[in-house]
């Protein structure tokens, strides 16, 4: 996939603008690479500390693949919006209001950025959703914009569709539920499910404004999904929307099988400036996971920004011990109220939890290397709160999973996840507008009931697995040659490169 040095000055340069998410940065940064990969001249901006998530990997392409991949940063206005420098990202946030002082972080740097790109003056700009904005600008400057979706298609139809035909107000009761209408697939929902902003005016309507209205006037909307996993529904929204769609997941996939010819060429980075290695550290994790027989641990995970109550933590404590099946879990500190408040409670080994937990249990306190675990054989089953990237990472490697939903998009993948039977619902039916958990604690009872379902080899847990399995070829496929993904990849590079030989002609 290297580039050719010849060819470098006629390729097309595209800009690329991550948001303040982790589960929206990585997926950004993974197409940037592979636009790269293609030949394609890319830039990057992001603030400082979110560019150090990348950084390294993007220093590697340049280097061991001849990626024509930079990294331009820009000062966060910390002092501004009240907050330490190196907070530029929801995953340090543990409230709600230093998101927001995030978020209005990012409007301040509009200016810019928008400076930055002029400056830069790219063929073409690839945008996180949320920063609408970026469609004036490339109007202004006659080039395309395209709007990345972190998500699935079912989540842009439904914000789409429930919005229009409203319908929830056709049920009789929050137990009653009713269908997404116009889907291939039957999702039904409950009312309790879907977000407030959908049935309501609430602040956040005017975003969802924005971006909807910003995607329709783009050049297109690139995916990380693709028809393996909703069949039917993305074309669909192209339909409804009169906007192309690009489906191009599982990302990951493709980078990984990068990375693997780079590590099989045995290149050693160690004289790369490697700016955090998140998995170091983990041995212990993998030496205990070296001692469980195949498929037989559970891996507890919610993503990136998920904070749950001292009250739920105990009884998932409680229900995971009580499933008595070995288990990882990754343990997030409860929300403070000050970022900078080092609460000597909030560890591990506060209000008992040390005691509760059980001796199958294996802890990581704060990040874990999720895909590395995944990947690990001898895990049998994933419970997440369906996180699309978590989701995807477990399916690439056909690990099923037992879905706790939660807030943000949760509950539409949790119900096409059922749909394609690759899950176990935990029973969990209330959305929460933050990831800071507003709904009543899930009991004990129901945890271990699922966990046991999953992992006690039942004829439904087979039959699941199988599907896992399943999905994990198809992916797989899709992202190989001549695969539905990576079909679309490359269509999606030559529609960028025609657009700019249009131009310039
Ligand atoms: N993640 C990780 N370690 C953790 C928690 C999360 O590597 O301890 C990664 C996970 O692999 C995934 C991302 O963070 O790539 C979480 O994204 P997802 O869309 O699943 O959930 P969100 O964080 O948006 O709720």
């Amino acid at each position: 996939m290297a580039m050719e040095q010849n060819e470098e000055t006629a390729m097309p340069h595209v800009v690329f603008i991550p948001y303040a998410m982790t589960s929206h940065i990585t997926p950004l940064v993974h197409i940037a690479r592979l636009f790269a990969l293609h030949g394609l001249k890319v830039t990057i901006i992001a603030p400082q500390h979110n560019a150090l998530l990348f950084q390294s990997s993007v220093d590697r392409d340049r280097l061991f693949s001849g990626s024509n991949i930079t990294v331009r940063t820009i000062q966060f206005p910390s002092e501004e919006v009240g907050l330490p420098v190196g907070i530029e990202n929801f995953i340090a946030s543990p409230s709600m209001e230093i998101v927001g002082k995030v978020h209005y972080g990012f409007i301040l740097l509009q200016k810019i950025m928008e400076q930055l790109i002029r400056e830069i003056n790219p063929n073409c700009i690839v945008s996180d959703m949320f920063f609408p904005w970026t469609v004036d600008l490339a109007e202004e400057m006659q080039i395309p914009r395209f709007s990345f979706q972190p998500a699935t298609s079912i989540h842009q139809c439904a914000w789409v569709f429930i919005r229009e035909f409203k319908p929830y107000k056709n049920v009789a009761s929050d137990a009653e539920k009713f269908l997404i209408p116009g889907l291939p697939l039957d999702i039904k929902m409950k009312v309790s499910e879907i977000e407030d902003f959908l049935k309501e005016e609430t602040e956040y309507t005017k975003t969802v404004d924005d971006v909807l209205q910003a995607e329709v006037r783009s050049h297109g909307i690139i995916h990380n999904t693709c028809s393996e996993l909703e069949p039917g529904v993305a074309q669909l929204y192209e339909k409804a929307r009169g906007v192309k769609g690009w489906h191009i997941g599982p990302l990951a996939l493709f980078i990984n099988k990068y990375e693997a010819e780079i590590s099989s060429k045995q290149i050693s980075n160690s004289n790369i400036n490697s700016c955090s290695d998140p998995w170091k550290g983990y041995g212990d994790c993998f030496n205990w996971l070296e001692n469980q027989q195949p498929n037989s641990v559970l891996f507890v995970c919610f993503g990136s920004m998920i904070r749950f109550s001292d009250d739920q933590l105990k009884e998932m404590a409680v229900g995971l011990k009580a499933a008595n099946c070995p288990t990882i879990w990754v343990f997030r500190e409860q929300d403070k109220n000050e970022v900078d408040e080092k609460d000597e409670h909030s560890d591990w080994s506060r209000n008992g939890f040390k005691e509760m937990i059980g001796e199958k249990m294996f802890i990581i306190q704060g990040w874990a290397p999720q895909q590395l675990i995944l990947k690990h054989q001898a895990i049998g089953g994933f419970l997440t709160h369906c996180g699309w990237n978590s989701i995807l990472e477990s399916l690439a490697v056909g690990v099923p999973l037992i879905t706790w939903p939660l807030f943000s998009d949760n509950f539409y993948t949790d119900k096409l996840l059922e749909t394609l039977g690759l899950a176990i619902g935990i029973g969990a039916d209330v959305w929460n507008p933050g990831f800071i958990l507003s709904c009543p604690p899930l009991s004990g009872e129901k945890i271990e009931l699922a966990v046991k379902r999953l992992m006690n080899n039942s004829e439904e847990s087979r039959k699941i697995r199988e599907n896992a399995k399943l999905m994990a070829k198809k992916l797989k496929s899709a992202t190989e040659e001549g695969g539905s993904s990576h079909s679309q990849l490359i269509g999606l590079i030559e529609e960028i490169k025609r657009c700019a030989f249009k131009k310039s002609s």
